[in-house]
C-alpha cells in the first residue's frame, strides 16, 4: 500500500514526482486487472493532472492533497466520467456535475483517477452483485474483497491509488476495509455531504475514505467534511477537541464475550490483543452492555430496504441511462426495471415495498423506527460511561466467492457489527490488526459518540498493526 503523507514528503523534497507515482499506479492497475477493481480509469487526465501537481510542488504552491491519487466508488458523481453504480440500469449515463466531495478533493489538489467496481447500487457484502462481475480479494483471489465498496478497498490494498472513496450504509466501507487490510472510516452522519452520492438509504448513507494509514484517512476526511448547502442533512462540524486527549484519560468500552459467539477464533484473539495494547497505552477498559444486539440486523434491513424502494423508483427508463422496449406483457417502465436491475436489488425493492405497504407499515417500518430509537438511546447511555467502543468489524475474515450467494440471510447476518453505527449515526473506523492462519487480514472497529470522529481515529491508530 502507498501512503500519500509518506509520498508527499518525497514530492516536496523532489525525491520523486507525482508523474512517476501515477505511472506506477497505472501499471499496477494493468498488472492486476484480474482483480476487476475498476470500472473506468482516466489515464490521460491523471497524467495531465500529475504534471500540473509536479509544477505546483516545484513552485512551493502545493495544496493539502496535491498529487494525491484518488479512486472513487462508482456511485459518486464525477463530472464527465461514466457512472453505473455497477448496474445495467445506468448504462450510458455520464453525470454533468461533481459530487461535493469531488469538488472539495479537486480544490485541495487531488487527482481523480477513475471509478471503482461495487455491489449493484451498494447492496451487498461481497461485491458479487455487480453487473460487471465480482471483484477479487488481493490477499487470496478465491475470496471476496467484501462489499459493497470492494473495488475501492482493493484499489488501496493492491497499491493502485493513494486513497479511495466509498459509501457506507450498513458497513460498506468498514467491512471491505477489514477484508482487504486497509483503514476505512464511516464518519458521523451528516459530516460529509451526500450531494452527488446515488442514494441507497438516505438516513444511513455516508461517504468516507479508504487509506493505507489512519493519518491518510484523517487528512482526506478533513478535506471532505463540512456543511454543504446542497445537502439538507449536512451538519456544521464541531471542533475535534477530544483528539488530543492523553490515552490515560480515555475510557474504552469492550463487548461481553457472548456478543462475539460465532466469531472466528483469530478475530477474538485479535480483539483481546488490541485490548492489551490499549491497556498498555494507559487507557482504561470497561465492559459495556449493548442491549439486544439481535435486533440490529433486522432493524437495518427493514429501514434500508424501505428507503431503497423509494430511492430507486427514479430508475424508470425515463430519466437515466438504460431503457428497454415495451413488450406485449410489460410496459416500458416495467420492462426497463425487469431487465435493468439485478436479483439482489429486486429483492431489496420488493422487501422495502412490502414493509411500507398499507397494513404492514406499522408492524414493520414503524416498529423498526422504534427499534432505531432504542438502539440509539442504548448507545448514547453507553457513551455516558465510556469514550469509545471497541468491536470486531466482521465476525469472519474474507469468505470464499460464492460461499454465501445461495443464502441471502447468511450474507446479511455478516453485517452484525457494522450496521449499528449507521442506525445511530455515530462515527466508526475499521483498522487492520493482523492476520488469521490463512494470511487473511483482520479488522477491528473503534466507534464513538456523534462527532467524535477524530477521537475514534486517534484510538484506532493506537491498535493498528
Ligand atoms: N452489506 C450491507 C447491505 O448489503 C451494507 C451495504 C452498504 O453499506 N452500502 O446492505
Amino acid at each position: 500500500m502507498v501512503s500519500y503523507i509518506h509520498d508527499r514528503a518525497d514530492f516536496m523534497a523532489g525525491r520523486t514526482t507525482v508523474q512517476e507515482r501515477v505511472d506506477f499506479f497505472l501499471s499496477s492497475i494493468d498488472d492486476q486487472s484480474v482483480l476487476n477493481a475498476w470500472l473506468f480509469v482516466d489515464r490521460d487526465q491523471a497524467r495531465a493532472a500529475a504534471l500540473a501537481a509536479d509544477e505546483r510542488f516545484a513552485a512551493g504552491l502545493a495544496r493539502p492533497l496535491e498529487g494525491c491519487v484518488v479512486a472513487v466508488k462508482d456511485n459518486i458523481s464525477v463530472k464527465g466520467m461514466p457512472m453505473t453504480c455497477a448496474s445495467r440500469m445506468l448504462d450510458g449515463f455520464t453525470p454533468v456535475y461533481h459530487a461535493t466531495v469531488i469538488e472539495r478533493l479537486l480544490d485541495a489538489g487531488a487527482i481523480i483517477l477513475g471509478k471503482t467496481n461495487m455491489d449493484e447500487f451498494a447492496m451487498g457484502s461481497s461485491n458479487e452483485t455487480s453487473a460487471f462481475g465480482a471483484v477479487l480479494n488481493p490477499h487470496d483471489p478465491s475470496r471476496v474483497p467484501g462489499g459493497s465498496s470492494g473495488g475501492s478497498a482493493v484499489a488501496v490494498a493492491a497499491s493502485m491509488c493513494h486513497v479511495a472513496l466509498g459509501s457506507d450504509t450498513g458497513g460498506s466501507i468498514r467491512q471491505p476495509a477489514a477484508f482487504c487490510g486497509t483503514v476505512g472510516l464511516k464518519p458521523t452522519y451528516g459530516t460529509v455531504s451526500r450531494y452527488g452520492l446515488t442514494a441507497f438509504a438516505s438516513s444511513l448513507d455516508q461517504i468516507g475514505p479508504f487509506a493505507s494509514t489512519v493519518d491518510d484517512a484523517a487528512l482526506v476526511f478533513d478535506v471532505m467534511a463540512g456543511q454543504d448547502p446542497l445537502d439538507s442533512t449536512s451538519l456544521t462540524r464541531e471542533q475535534p477537541s477530544m483528539a488530543t486527549r492523553p490515552p490515560s484519560s480515555i475510557r474504552v468500552g469492550v463487548i461481553p464475550p457472548a456478543t462475539m459467539e460465532g466469531c472466528d477464533r483469530a478475530i477474538i484473539h485479535a480483539y483481546h490483543n488490541a485490548i492489551d495494547t490499549l491497556r498498555a497505552h494507559g487507557t482504561s477498559i470497561h465492559e459495556v452492555s449493548l442491549g439486544n444486539t439481535d435486533v440490529w440486523v433486522p432493524t437495518y434491513f427493514v429501514l434500508a430496504t424501505a428507503e431503497a424502494s423509494s430511492n430507486l423508483s427514479r430508475f424508470d427508463g425515463v430519466r437515466y441511462g438504460f431503457r428497454a422496449e415495451p413488450t406485449e406483457d410489460l410496459d416500458m417502465m416495467t420492462a426497463t426495471r425487469t431487465a435493468g436491475f439485478g436479483a439482489e436489488v429486486k429483492r431489496r425493492i420488493m422487501l422495502g415495498t412490502f414493509v411500507l405497504s398499507a397494513g404492514y407499515v406499522d408492524a414493520y417500518y414503524g416498529k423498526a423506527q422504534k427499534a432505531r430509537r432504542l438502539i440509539s438511546d442504548t448507545y448514547a447511555a453507553m457513551f455516558a460511561d465510556v469514550d469509545v467502543l471497541l468491536m470486531p468489524t466482521t465476525p469472519t475474515t474474507a469468505f470464499r466467492l460464492g460461499e454465501k450467494n445461495s443464502d441471502p440471510v447468511a450474507m446479511w447476518l455478516s453485517d452484525l457489527f457494522t450496521v449499528s453505527a449507521n442506525i445511530s449515526g455515530i462515527p466508526a473506523v475499521s483498522v487492520p490488526t493482523g492476520k488469521d492462519d490463512h494470511g487473511l487480514p483482520i479488522g477491528l472497529q473503534v466507534q464513538g459518540p456523534l462527532h467524535a470522529d477524530a477521537l475514534v481515529m486517534a484510538v484506532a491508530s493506537l491498535i493498528t498493526s
